[in-house]
């Protein structure tokens, strides 16, 4: 069973669905006003590697991500953000249309995302297009006492209505401090720490609501996807570090608050992918694109590798050398399959199998995984046809195409196959003499031929 650590509960806990065999997911997505950087996509490998390792044990993934394209404004670290929209923003500076850019960047979001390997989520519903599921849930919180209306059309969440606030990151509302904006509190809400879940405007991308025209908050963007295309118990809810606060606080408030009951059974969190040793962020300026790794010659899915050499609740440090060493180890790893791959097949190692597995079960220990896997590598007591099932066994789970060499490289020279068939012959009739003919004829064409209690198996002697 798949465990992980919860950060609202504070520990490491088994997974286990709310509907018997299917695991739903949420994974807040992209906001598409640029290209992710490779520290975003840390963040969708997450949900991908519980995804894939819940679906080793039988689950079937439901997995909801959306897509942000209006209500994520540019300062988004305070509770109520205020300032400019960040799609719109980055269409004034690209002298384009609001959803020509949202478009462009969902489209590059998706290439980026399927190039590492991350199965596309099973809904991935865009703010835009779902305006009435917001506006349904605002009506139903105001329903219900949790939320108000201001002259001006805009709604806020009545954050002292959810007594439970805070419980993923610890910042209680008694401990919030008024926003620093320099106007101070907004005269509009009844307390500080009120957000808005219907903002009143009349600029491009806004829609009618029975409220004023306007257009919705980020947080509430969440709540009404996932309830809608989930329902009301989310098993996981995946997402980056940051967005524990005030995001996923303001998410459980409303969803908790519309439904009357906790509906995320466990928030999963991500740490922070550095780059050279800082975040990677574009406002540090150290941003890493999957482009820029295709441009330096590397496999984008050494990417994948790079960052599963690290746990998820790690932050960790990407550098131009780690990204090398990960394009070489799957190289050759490739390499190592398509050569197996040329031995009599063999069952998967139980041994080695048990012990990967139950490293991916354990809050996704993919560092100790991969160790695993190198033990295996180099283990010549374990036949090559077994090593050959265990290592695409795990590629389900771990995603990096290790078959494609298979059939493509000629491992071995041409003729040493005809020569192997030969000599397995010669040794099924007790023909020793003629078997260690065929040995040194092998040895002459470059294959060295090594027989164990499976039979014989050959590898070139210089790989
Ligand atoms: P954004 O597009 O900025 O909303 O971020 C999308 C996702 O990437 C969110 O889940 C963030 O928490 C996450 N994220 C942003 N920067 C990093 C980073 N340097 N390392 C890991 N995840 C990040
Ligand atoms: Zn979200």
């Amino acid at each position: 069973m798949l465990r992980l650590y919860d950060t609202r509960a504070r520990q490491v806990e088994p997974i286990v669905p709310a509907g018997s065999r299917v695991l739903r997911m949420y994974t807040c997505g992209p906001t598409v006003y640029r290209h992710a950087h490779v520290g975003n996509l840390r963040s969708y490998l997450l949900s991908d590697l519980i995804r894939r390792v819940a679906e080793r044990h039988g689950l079937r993934a439901v997995v909801c991500q959306n897509i942000t394209d209006v209500g994520h404004l540019v300062d988004d670290a305070e509770i109520d953000p205020t300032g400019e929209d960040k799609v719109l923003a980055q269409a004034r500076r690209e002298g384009r249309s609001a959803l020509e850019i949202a478009r462009f960047y969902e489209d590059a979001f998706r290439r980026d995302t399927l190039a590492l390997n991350i199965h596309t989520p099973r809904h991935t519903p865009r703010a835009t297009e779902t305006i009435d599921l917001m506006i349904e849930l605002i009506a139903r919180l105001i329903e219900k006492g949790h939320a108000y209306a201001v002259p001006d059309g805009s709604v806020f969440f009545d954050a002292t209505s959810f007594p439970t606030y805070g419980e993923i990151s610890g910042n209680r509302l008694d401990q919030l401090k008024p926003g620093h904006r320099v106007e101070g509190v907004d005269s509009r809400k009844r307390f500080h720490a009120d957000w808005a879940l219907w903002k009143a405007s009349g600029r491009e991308m806004t829609w009618d609501a029975p409220w004023g025209r306007g257009f919705p908050g980020w947080h509430v963007e969440c709540s009404a996807m996932s309830l809608r295309f989930l329902g009301d118990r989310v098993d996981v809810h995946t997402g980056g570090i940051d967005l524990r606060f005030p995001h996923h606080e303001d998410e459980r408030a409303q969803s908790n608050a519309a439904t009357g009951h906790e509906v995320v059974g466990h928030w999963v969190h991500g740490e922070h992918l550095l780059f050279d040793g800082r975040k990677m962020s574009k406002s540090t300026g150290n941003v890493v694109l999957l482009s820029d790794v295709a441009e330096a010659g590397l496999d984008p899915l050494a990417i994948r590798l790079a960052l599963m050499e690290h746990r998820y609740r790690q932050q960790m440090n990407l550098t131009w050398d780690t990204l090398r060493a990960a394009d070489r180890t799957l190289r050759r790893w490739r390499l190592r399959v398509a050569e197996w791959a040329e031995s009599p097949s063999r069952p998967i190692d139980a041994g080695h199998s048990a012990r990967i597995q139950q490293a991916l079960d354990d809050d996704l220990d993919t560092p100790l995984a991969l160790r695993l896997l190198r033990d295996l590598e180099r283990d010549d007591s374990v036949a090559p046809g077994s090593r050959f099932e265990t290592f695409l066994h795990f590629d389900h789970i771990l995603g990096l195409d290790l078959s494609t060499e298979i059939g493509k490289v000629s491992v071995l020279p041409p003729g040493a196959s005809e020569l192997l068939e030969r000599r397995e012959r010669a040794r099924a009739a007790g023909d020793w003499a003629a078997s260690d003919r065929l040995r040194d004829e092998l040895t002459e064409l470059g294959v060295r031929v090594s027989d164990t209690p499976e039979g014989q198996t050959a590898q070139p002697l210089q790989p």
